[in-house]
């Protein structure tokens, strides 16, 4: 008998992203697509490998989601469920733990999503991380008595966050205050979420990296390590995404020993993760995040084959319907064979956009694989601390790191967005306050 070919449920892919989709095809697993709720996906152009689409609506109504899902199972068994939109970890642990199906478990899922909870479990592991304290409920006043004692700047973030949103720097106990406000309110109009809980914790100074690893049985392959820039706020843009970063071998292998560690304290012994961290004082690595996920929407499994050449997504697709990876044994981290690199155009300032230059010589160039243009002539790009979204994502290989940095800065002068000049901050802030008010109603 042939075995059937295996099914998964994938939550929330954006099909204009097409790593994961391709990464399907190539592991022989057919797709059952969750759309995104802003997105339209035509059912006579699916995706590579999406053999159905499955419209639920897991953020609103998770247990008629949990439902439909189990509905389906019953029907025609399916064999794994993954998301890589971070907000959605915790309910597809939930949903693969309640079908019997591979997966982090709730509580593992828990501890990778919830910023407080990541905290708490990597100091008690023992690993590097900021002095922090917890703003819960209502009242802040608690918790921000507590983060008074902390040594400034720090940084605040919602627990439950992800793309940076509300991320905000703080340099005094009376800006502290402010910027609690602020970042709440952006919480409430963003994430329908009313006296958000928030971590304050020290700034970590130093450049920032982002590490891409597969677990398997506890081995941890860690595939790339990419330098992200050093940005220091008080809003934190991405920027860049270079890999493999060019370290010293002591503070390399520092990095490795910090993300094995965290995966440990965590409990995540299967499946792709994505780590941010900064280096403190240039060599002592320290958390920011842990995602139990392929980062980037995918552009993390773009990045870690083309600097490993093991097929992230393939891998980790496979690890999700309960199959084994190509080398099981491996673990440490894995050999550059060469560079990929992510640029991620800078709004440049905000109001509306009325011309993206330099774009369509960059996709034309050979270096370029992907160019992912998200907002065009006509949007809207509203100030900070809002948070409107990114331009475009340039993506490229290439044969060195030295490569893809002379790349960038010719990006730098190549691409640039310009605004009508009849906005101002005021007519921004007041679309964007509208366009608030009709999501809302
Ligand atoms: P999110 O999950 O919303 O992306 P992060 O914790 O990763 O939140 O923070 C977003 C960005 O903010 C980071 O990539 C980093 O640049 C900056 N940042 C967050 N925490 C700190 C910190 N303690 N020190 C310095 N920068 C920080």
């Amino acid at each position: 008998m042939t075995a059937a070919r295996p099914t998964l449920v994938l939550v929330y892919q954006r099909s204009a992203l097409p790593w994961i989709f391709e990464g399907a095809a190539r592991a022989g697993i057919d797709l059952v697509l969750v759309p995104r709720p802003d997105e339209d996906v035509p059912a006579d152009r699916l995706p590579p490998a999406v053999v159905e689409l499955l419209p639920l609506d897991p953020e609103g109504d998770p247990e008629g989601a949990l439902a439909a899902l189990r509905k389906r199972h019953e029907e025609r068994p399916f064999q794994g469920i993954v998301t890589l939109f971070d907000p959605l970890v915790p309910f597809v642990a939930e949903a693969a733990e309640r079908l019997g199906l591979p997966g982090i478990g709730r509580d593992t899922a828990l501890g990778a999503q919830d910023k407080r909870v990541m905290r708490e479990r990597l100091t008690a592991a023992g690993l590097n991380v900021p002095r922090f304290a917890r703003i819960d409920g209502p009242d802040p006043e608690p918790g921000l008595a507590a983060a008074d004692a902390l040594t400034f700047p720090v940084v605040v973030k919602p627990a439950h966050g992800f793309s940076s949103l509300g991320v905000t720097r703080a340099d005094s106990p009376a800006a502290l205050r402010t910027t609690v406000t602020e970042v709440r309110a952006v919480c409430a109009a963003k994430l329908g979420v009313r006296d958000a809980a928030l971590v304050v914790e020290e700034y970590l100074d130093g450049p920032e990296f982002a590490v891409e690893s597969l677990a398997y049985q506890g081995r941890v392959r860690v595939l790339s390590i990419g330098y992200k820039g050093e940005p220091e706020g008080p809003y934190f843009e991405e920027s860049v995404y270079r890999a493999p970063a060019a370290l010293p071998a002591d503070v390399r292998d520092a990095v490795v020993r910090e993300v094995t560690a965290a995966h440990a304290a965590l409990g995540i012994t299967d499946g792709p993760t994505h780590t941010e961290l900064r280096l403190r004082g240039g060599t002592r690595p320290y958390l920011l995040e842990m995602g139990a996920r392929i980062g980037g929407s995918g552009v993390s499994a773009y990045v870690a084959s083309h600097v490993s050449g093991v097929d992230l997504a393939a891998e980790a697709l496979r690890l999700a319907v309960g199959g084994a990876p190509s080398d099981p044994a491996a673990e440490g981290l894995a050999e550059p064979v060469g560079a990929a690199a992510n640029y991620i155009v800078p709004c440049g300032g905000h109001g509306r956009i009325s011309a993206v230059h330099g774009l369509a010589e960059v996709a034309a160039d050979p270096r370029v694989d992907h160019l992912i243009q998200m907002l065009f002539p006509g949007d809207v790009v509203r100030p900070y601390p809002d948070f409107t979204g990114y331009p475009a994502f340039v993506i490229s290989r290439h044969d060195s790191t030295p490569e893809a940095e002379a790349f960038h800065a010719e990006l730098e002068r190549a691409v640039r967005i310009e605004y009508a000049t009849e906005y101002t901050a005021e007519s921004a802030h007041a679309a964007g306050h509208d366009e608030a008010e009709e999501a809302r109603a």
